[in-house]
């Protein structure tokens, strides 16, 4: 054992503080409170507290952010740039204290100031621009190119309002905006020198100049300001620092006078108004196609800035275009930023006088593209008549690269009109739509998916038939997510246990967790193990005891579904499982029963209603059960309200079962089923993303597999989606449609849930009816392991020792070997992949 101590305290170890560091950290917070914030210590509030504190962080870290810039600038470095419409950022404030190894310095001051670290911390609004996966994957990318040392900016949009905030009223989600800036933003800094203008509508006049070139020349009829906001990303030792370039956008001239002066003020102001919408709010995914000509406006808006952005960065250094591919790589997170192509072009060829080829050699070597889903619904598609409307030119550009584009896909496959229609940028069949999917695919040199299994479905659905035409594009990086955040900062006291066990190396190389290995069967080490996961349980009782006024008991069985509300990720299932394991402990009360709590947490689009109506579901099946006598402690529902990022930070490192249940074939990659293996939760879950590979490293016996896999999904789809077979052979399930069916749950309203028992019966899309008995054994299991005390923790170790290669450290490292083309700082020996063993 290399633990000496036998007792239980983790937390953060204290080195010794240089008293001079810690007088100077003093005195700089409080010159912030009183010049930057204006206010006398004895009045300042807690929130002042925390800005002065930020503020006295920042110009630390802008130092290094100066320094990594000009290192950059000098060495003609290539950079990367990351176009996202989302960053799901979360607080930064320990975040970047941490990277920057201050934490223990500015706990101390702050503790001496009178004020403590750890109530400041909860003042920082979470910064929520974005929906969930997609947009945290952004935000953990950030950190890692940061601390490989790679020269890169995110851009994207600085949302006025966030995600929306989730208010759950007798168990109905409501929604209220987020007012994230409400109090400002201290990590952000204003460049009001660094301002585009991007226009929309007009038309485009074509004419021949006097070299006999042709030239198209764009009126248009609209312009908008794009205004840079930059937020610091610190990499993890403070080595390197990136930006976070956001756009807001803004009216050239933002007051007509002369209208102001006849008294119509709001006609004044109007386009004004009309500019500001671009930014004004975060849409939600799974939103409905109405009414989305803002979306376009958003999406062009953040491109169109980017790009005469970073062309202007490289012309100022380079002098001319040619070399732009070698000295910047464009990655597009999903279809959003597909216009990139199209405006890559059009600044080329337009501004610049380059010809066609030449302008399409750069643009593909410039821009990759990574695909987030497969879901039909949620491939984007523009109406060709929107595009006419607002982006003239660049329907022009599509059409041309789409007549070289089916030319080659002609001469692939000569008369193939099937493979023609199927290729096209061009969607004939509802309405004529652009398919912006394909336009970022033919546009891009490098196309990846996010997990081993979504990157070869891609091959096999989506893009089958361009993968034809141009093979060998199609790669895959499995999604990963900074171990900063997600153990350091999430989890110190498990993060105290792997230094202990592992070395302070490990802070450094993840792969050193495995050392924990070798004592993953010892049974003092497992009762430290324990002792964490303890502590971390008996916090999120407390919040839950808090917000929710529900007693938990820290040591049931905590079982977690934390993720957006879709049908595809079946929160339905976990319910009907819920459901189903009342009845059955109701049967039999004299049986000892594990105790378990089914934590829920997640938000559903606003305009979802049957996600919203499983949200309702599971607040009133949990109303019955929490308030049955029967069951005592047994069995307790929650619904956490309002799903971010810091309500991950408390509920993960307290998880001992996380659900990664999707619908096999439906879950791109998953980064939860990452995080929660990370912080100790054993998974039970579906052959689907990520999870897969998660099985590969852990070992088959340490992960719970159940359910259809992808091609049994559709083999049972095509031979229909009524489920009365599977119903007629499960009691269990027959027994819990009913309940929801007959209002058991709902005694006001007994139809409520009538639609969602239709569905189980006999539109089974997503299969959970029919892989509920799977499911549901699956689970007793889990039950039996549990009983079996010590060969559960001993897995639970095995699944942190095991994680390595899911840090965001990896996955970066793998774009800028295979994408980009750009050196990182060297990695530690890579963690060998165990053999899956099924
Ligand atoms: C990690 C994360 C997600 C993604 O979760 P999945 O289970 O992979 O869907 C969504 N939201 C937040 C706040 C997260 O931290």
């Amino acid at each position: 054992m290399p633990i000496q101590s036998t007792t239980d305290d983790f937390r953060l170890a204290k080195p010794p503080l240089d008293e001079l560091a810690l007088a100077e950290i003093k005195t700089a917070i409080v010159a912030k409170l009183t010049l930057a914030i204006g206010k006398e210590a004895a009045l300042a509030t807690k929130h002042d507290w925390y800005k002065a504190a930020a503020l006295a962080l920042r110009d630390r870290i802008v130092h290094r952010w100066l320094m990594s810039e000009k290192d950059s600038y000098d060495a003609g470095r290539k950079r990367v740039y990351y176009l996202s419409l989302e960053f799901l950022i979360g607080r930064l404030f320990t975040d970047a204290l941490n990277n920057m190894g201050l934490l223990p310095l500015f706990d101390a001051a702050l503790g001496d100031l009178g004020v403590g670290l750890s109530e400041l911390r909860k003042c920082e609004p979470d910064a929520a621009l974005g929906n969930g996966g997609l947009g945290r994957l952004a935000a953990c990318f950030m950190e890692s190119m940061a601390t490989l040392e790679i020269p890169a900016f995110g851009y994207g949009i600085r949302y006025d309002f966030g995600l929306f905030r989730q208010i759950i009223t007798q168990g109905w989600q409501q929604e209220y905006p987020d007012e994230w800036l409400g109090f400002g933003n201290p990590w952000e800094l204003q460049r009001p020198e660094v301002v585009y203008q991007v226009h929309f509508g007009g038309s485009v006049e074509h004419s021949v100049d006097s070299r006999g070139q042709e030239r198209a020349i764009w009126y248009p009829g609209e312009t908008v300001q794009a205004v840079a906001y930059d937020t610091p990303i610190v990499g993890w030792r403070g080595k390197h620092v990136n930006a976070l370039r956001l756009w807001s956008a803004r009216a050239p001239d933002p007051l007509r006078i002369d209208v102001f002066n006849t008294g119509d003020y709001l006609g004044a102001t109007a386009h004004e108004a009309r500019a500001e919408a671009i930014c004004k709010f975060l849409y939600p995914n799974d939103e409905s196609a109405a009414g989305r000509e803002l979306r376009l406006r958003q999406e062009y808006f953040f491109v169109s800035a980017s790009l005469q952005d970073l062309i202007k960065r490289h012309l100022h250094a380079e002098g001319q275009l040619r070399s732009l591919a070698k000295k910047a790589a464009v990655q597009l997170n999903d279809t959003h930023p597909s216009l990139a192509v199209t405006e890559l072009m059009r600044i080329l060829i337009d501004h610049h006088g380059m010809q066609w080829d030449d302008a399409w050699e750069i643009t593909r070597a410039t821009l990759s593209y990574t695909n987030h889903t497969l879901l039909p619904e949620a491939l984007e598609t523009w109406p060709v008549e929107l595009f006419e409307r607002c982006l003239p030119r660049h329907l022009e550009i599509i059409y041309r690269i789409n007549e070289l584009h089916l030319g080659l896909a002609n001469a692939c496959c000569p008369g193939d009109v099937d493979f023609r229609a199927s290729v096209s940028l061009i969607d004939e069949k509802a309405g004529r739509r652009v398919r912006m999917g394909h336009l970022a695919f033919i546009g891009s040199h490098r196309i990846n998916g996010v997990s081993a299994m979504h990157s070869d479905l891609m091959k096999e659905t989506v893009f089958h038939d361009l993968h034809h035409l141009y093979p060998g594009r199609i790669t895959n990086k499995t999604n990963g997510i900074t171990f900063r955040r997600w153990l350091m900062l999430a989890n110190p006291g498990l993060t105290e246990l792997a230094r202990a066990t592992c070395g302070d190396e490990v802070l450094d190389d993840p792969s050193r967790l495995d050392r924990m290995e070798d004592y993953a069967g010892d049974s003092a080490f497992q009762q430290q193990f324990r002792n964490v996961k303890h502590r971390n349980k008996v916090a999120l009782s407390r919040l839950i005891g808090e917000r929710l006024g529900i007693k938990i008991d820290a040591s049931a069985l905590f079982d977690v579904q934390i993720k957006r509300i879709h049908e595809y990720k079946r929160q339905l299932l976990n319910v009907l499982e819920t459901i189903a394991l009342y009845y059955a402990i109701k049967d039999e009360p004299q049986r000892d029963w594990v105790p378990r709590v089914k934590i829920f947490s997640g938000k559903a689009a606003a305009s979802y209603r049957y996600a919203k109506l499983i949200i309702k579901l599971i607040n009133d099946v949990a109303e019955t059960i929490n308030n049955d006598p029967d069951i005592a402690d047994r069995l307790k529902v929650v619904f956490l309200a309002d799903y971010n990022v810091s309500l991950a930070e408390v509920i993960i490192p307290a998880a001992d079962l996380s659900e990664q249940i999707s619908t096999a074939g439906m879950e791109a990659s998953g980064t939860g089923n990452m995080k929660l293996g990370l912080n100790g939760a054993l998974t039970i879950g579906t052959l689907d993303g990520a999870n897969i590979e998660m099985r590969d490293h852990v070992g088959a016996e340490n992960i719970a597999i159940f359910g259809m896999e992808a091609l049994e999904v559709v083999a049972r789809r095509a031979q229909g989606l009524d489920a009365t077979d599977v119903i007629g052979r499960s009691p269990h399930l027959a027994r819990a449609i009913r309940a929801v069916d007959s209002g058991v749950f709902s005694p006001d309203d007994v139809g409520r849930f009538a639609s969602i028992a239709h569905a189980l019966r006999h539109l089974d899309h997503y299969m959970v009816s029919a892989d509920f008995d799977s499911y549901y054994e699956a689970q007793r299991g889990i039950d039996a392991r549990w009983s079996a005390g010590p060969a559960w923790t001993r897995a639970a170790i095995l699944n942190v020792s095991r994680m390595a290669w899911f840090s965001s450290d990896r996955t970066i490292r793998e774009y800028a070997e295979d994408i980009w083309d750009v050196p990182t700082t060297p990695a530690a020996q890579p963690a060998p992949v165990r053999q899956a063993k099924r």
